[in-house]
Order: C-alpha cells, then structure tokens, then sequence
C-alpha cells in the first residue's frame, strides 16, 4: 500500500500561504493577577526565575533573577476565548460553530481549530440545537499553527501583596448574625510593568491570519485573572524622537529575514530592553535599515508601530467580514 506523505491540511481556497509573526510589548496600566497556585489564603502570581551570566557587574553578585510572567499559554486561553465570544449576529461564534474550551471542535473548516489546533481523545456525541440528532465527532487531531511566546515582564519588580475580603451586600444586619468579610490575601503584578510577547503563524492563508489578528487586538482588554484586567499595547517614541507609537512589529514573509525583535528575559532595565527591540525591528537580513514604517526585501514584509496597527486593522475587518458576517447595524 501506498504511503500518505501529506500533511492532511485541508485547503478551501487557493490564496497563497505565508508566515506571520507579531511582536509587542504589553503594558499593564494597572495591577493584574495571573494565578499560579493558592497557599494557605494567599493567591500566587506565576513568576519565573532567570539564571543569570555570572561575572556580570550587572547582576550585584545575584545568579539569578525574579520576574512577574504573564505565561504565553494563559495568553493563549484569553485569546481563543476571544474568538468563540466574538459576537455573531444574535449569537456568539463558538455557538454557531460548536466549539468551545475543552470540547474544540477540532473541525478543519472551523475558523478558530484551523489555527489554534483541536483535540478530541475519543469519540463523542454533540447535542444539536433545536433537540435533535446528535452530531457525532470521531477521534481527531488538528495541530494549530499559531504558537505564542514571551511574557517574562521586563522590570524586575516582585508581585505585592494585598488584603482583600468579600463584603456581603448587606446595608444592615444584626451584630454577630452574619458572618464578618472573610479576608484573604492575593499578590499581583505591579501596574507598569512591561511584557514582551509574541506570537508566530505558520504557512497561513491571509483569512487564516485574519482570525490571529482578531483574537491578539481582542485579548489586549481581557488579559488577567479576575478583576481588574487589561493590557495596552506600550506607547513611546519608535520611529521618530518625538512622536510616541505603539511597540508593535507585524512581518509577512516566506523567509525569515528579519531580526526577530525579541528582548532577552535577562534585561532588566527598560532603556536596554527597547534598545534591544528597537535595534532587532529595523535590522532586515543582517543589515541595518533606516527607521521606517515599513520596511521589505523580496517577499519579507514589516510593519511597525502605527503602520503595524494599519496592517493589522485590515485583517481586523477582514475577519469581521469574513466570520462574524452580520449587518451588525446597530438600530437608534
Ligand atoms: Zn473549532
């Protein structure tokens, strides 16, 4: 018998491929919580710790270093949510396609599996709306081709803690009736601390992307556990000395060309690490270009700041257009 060599992706249009990275630096405008684990009333931050070169006169004689972490994986929840929450119509996408967290769909034609990959372990029965038969989804494996990365905060600024209790939403009650608010204490990552992160596309259909594009604009607002959430993307000069734009680096390419700009976790000075990006953002095939919006060679496409936020707005749209495709007309 013939061996099946191919990849088994199935194709539904005839648009060319390419690869996509985005590279930003997040900031938090207030304190957030990623949880890690729970001690004894306390809510744990993740943080990471980083081994530092030793003999650096940088380093105070520390071998290693501390660092908030908003992990890529807890990034990637967010982000999938955003999708299956998009509204469509009446609706929420991930209803109109079945497909939610942890039951992906892990169909091919779903916009969301088709990039962020899905798994089924065994075969399962769906229930259809109105009560119907059952959609029955066999044993299946889809590998996602977006992967997300960074996340190490730039500052070395340990997570603070805080007393917090739950107030009942009594006005009055009597004197030892109820219970008094139950206090515990929960850490959090300190308000303006940096995170470099990125994500990469593999082999990518411009629509495919275009759900990538959708899902990163729409997680900035819902980063975090509980409340309060919300990154932005950081605002400083980039381009020009004395114009602030958004740190934000989007490329389309059949070959990786340009430096990828991605600061080192072992920075922890913030000047270092923007030279570092800055430095990586406008360096294309080994060789240092003047500081532009855009830069290309051959088929190598980057777009930084505020042309980035241009380029993905028009993917932005694209999906709107493509997968949420509703005369979202909104009545007076
Ligand atoms: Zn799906």
């Amino acid at each position: 018998m013939a061996i099946n060599v191919k990849s088994g992706l199935e194709n539904y249009s005839d648009e060319p491929r390419f690869h996509f990275d985005i590279y930003a630096i997040l900031e938090g405008s207030q304190e957030l919580f990623f949880g890690h684990e729970t001690q004894v009333n306390v809510n744990i931050v993740e943080t990471v710790i980083i081994p530092l070169p030793g003999n650096d006169e940088e380093t105070n004689g520390d071998d290693e270093l501390e660092k908030c972490y908003l992990s890529p994986t807890k990034r990637r929840g967010v982000e999938r949510r955003a999708l299956i929450w998009a509204p469509t119509g009446n609706e929420l996408l991930g209803d109109t396609l079945n497909c939610g967290i942890p039951h992906t769909c892990s169909q091919a034609k779903c916009p969301i599996c088709r990039v962020f990959g899905g798994l089924i372990t065994s075969p399962i029965d769906i229930e259809t709306e109105p009560k119907g038969k059952p959609e029955k989804r066999p044993e299946t494996t889809l590998i996602g081709r977006l992967t997300h990365s960074g996340g190490v905060a730039i500052q070395e600024l340990g997570p603070e803690e805080k007393q917090r209790a739950m107030h009942p939403s009594m006005l009055t009650k009597d004197p030892g009736k109820e219970p008094t608010p139950t206090p515990f204490k929960r850490e959090y990552n300190q308000p303006g601390l940096l995170y470099p992160v990125y994500n990469h596309c593999l082999s990518m259909t411009e629509r495919e992307f275009s759900a990538v594009a959708y899902a990163f604009m729409g997680a900035l607002a819902r980063l975090g556990a509980g409340n309060p959430k919300g990154v932005k993307i950081y605002d400083a000069p980039l381009i020009k000395e004395d114009v602030d734009e958004p740190w934000i680096v989007v490329d389309r390419y059949l070959a990786p060309l340009g430096k990828r700009p991605v600061v080192s976790p072992t920075i922890k000075d913030v000047e270092k690490a923007k030279k570092q990006f800055k430095a990586a953002a406008f360096s294309v095939a080994g060789r240092k270009k003047e500081a532009a919006n855009e830069l290309a060679d051959g088929n190598f496409h980057r777009y930084i700041g505020d042309a980035a936020i241009a380029k993905l707005s028009e993917y932005l749209i694209k999906f709107e257009k493509g997968e949420l495709n509703v005369d979202a007309e909104i009545g007076d």
